[in-house]
């Protein structure tokens, strides 16, 4: 993966350039943001720049100030992820094939390969289980995992250059993986990378995050296709319309409508929302529109809906979008968690 072929996040795209180029890299970092978002893919792609023996470097001006060559050997096999100094961890289950008590991510290392290629390394956790054919199940990182990542991290590197090992889903780790990981954060052999992808910081435990740095990947909607940006944008006005009437029968229509979409799209819905949320808020306080956002389609709720979010409330909504998604993530009933949503959002926006 090489950074021109993520979408979006150029800002923090060059920062992490910089700092490999200055050779500050702190040997345990973690991406914390939604996958859909690339988390994992800058992951990787930061991991190949690092390795790359060829880094391009752009003129000033340019959107990327640097990027991997994308041709030398380091990066032609980065680009098949079959580099043997990039290791792969995620959470695994057992499944029709896989039934042994043995299971680890190793069992599952090609197709985990072929998940990536598929959804260009933005796969979420849903499509990750829909994959393997157990969607019903949820994956774990197992002390095994952890074992496995604590012995390859003590051996040397095959090529000489850095030994990457990326955890995709942290919080999926149990306790005591996290636990044999904590080891390998404390003593950390010369030459080692650990990236944590992460989508939940509060599922972390405390001891795991204050041993690594933190990459905050902004949420973004810019991976979803134009039809589907259109359809959330309508359903916001929507939503946002009758949030100001409070009309009980025709709100409990639309949730309905919402409950229809399945836990997916339900998620992807409630972060174009708090993106939109920040979106009027940079309008409304400090004028600033960025391109592409704030494209409701609907010129008379452009006019006027920005201003409803103010330094009062942006906070509080923020916060009840993310607390419904983290609802949403763990199967609470959509019904409930959107009605009481709405209930928050009216009351933040007549209080604004
Ligand atoms: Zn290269």
């Amino acid at each position: 993966m090489q950074f021109k072929d993520i979408e979006g996040q150029r800002v923090l795209i060059n920062h992490l350039t910089e700092i490999i180029d200055s050779g500050r890299v702190s040997h345990a970092q973690m991406f914390l943001g939604p996958t859909a978002s690339g988390s994992l893919a800058l992951a990787i792609a930061y991991a190949q720049y690092l390795n790359c023996s060829n880094r391009q470097h752009y003129p000033e001006g340019s959107e990327l100030r640097a990027d991997s060559c994308g041709e030398c050997p380091n990066c032609r096999r980065y680009r098949q992820l079959i580099h043997p100094d990039l290791h792969l961890v995620f959470p695994n289950t057992t499944t029709t094939t896989v039934k042994s008590d043995s299971v680890s991510s190793d069992s599952f290392q090609e197709e985990f390969r072929a998940f990536l290629n598929n959804y260009h390394q933005c796969g979420t956790e849903d499509q990750w289980y829909e994959w393997l054919n157990v969607a019903n199940k949820q994956g774990v990182i197992r002390e095994r995992d952890a074992a496995n990542i604590v012995k390859t991290l003590a051996l040397k590197s095959y090529e000489g250059g850095y030994k990457v090992l990326i955890i995709w889903l942290a919080e999926r780790m149990n306790l005591s993986a996290a636990n044999e990981l904590l080891k390998t954060l404390e003593e950390p052999s010369a030459g080692t990378l650990l990236l944590l992808v992460a989508e939940n910081r509060d599922r972390m435990l405390s001891t795991i995050l204050s041993r690594v740095q933190t990459v905050v990947v902004p949420n973004t909607v810019s991976g979803f296709s134009a039809e589907k940006k259109a359809a959330f944008a309508q359903m916001f006005v929507s939503w946002m319309r009758l949030l100001f009437k409070l009309n009980m029968q025709t709100l409990s229509a639309w949730v309905d409508q919402t409950h229809a979409l399945g836990r997916e799209q339900q998620k992807q819905f409630l972060q174009y929302s708090q993106e939109a949320i920040r979106a009027c808020f940079l309008k409304t306080a400090a004028g600033i529109t960025l391109p592409g956002e704030l494209e409701f389609g609907d010129e008379k709720f452009d006019n006027f809906f920005p201003a409803m979010v103010t330094p009062r409330n942006v906070e509080q909504m923020n916060e009840a979008m993310t607390n419904a998604i983290y609802a949403i993530e763990r199967n609470a009933y959509a019904k409930i968690t959107f009605m009481q949503l709405s209930f928050t959002m009216s009351k933040l926006i007549k209080n604004r």
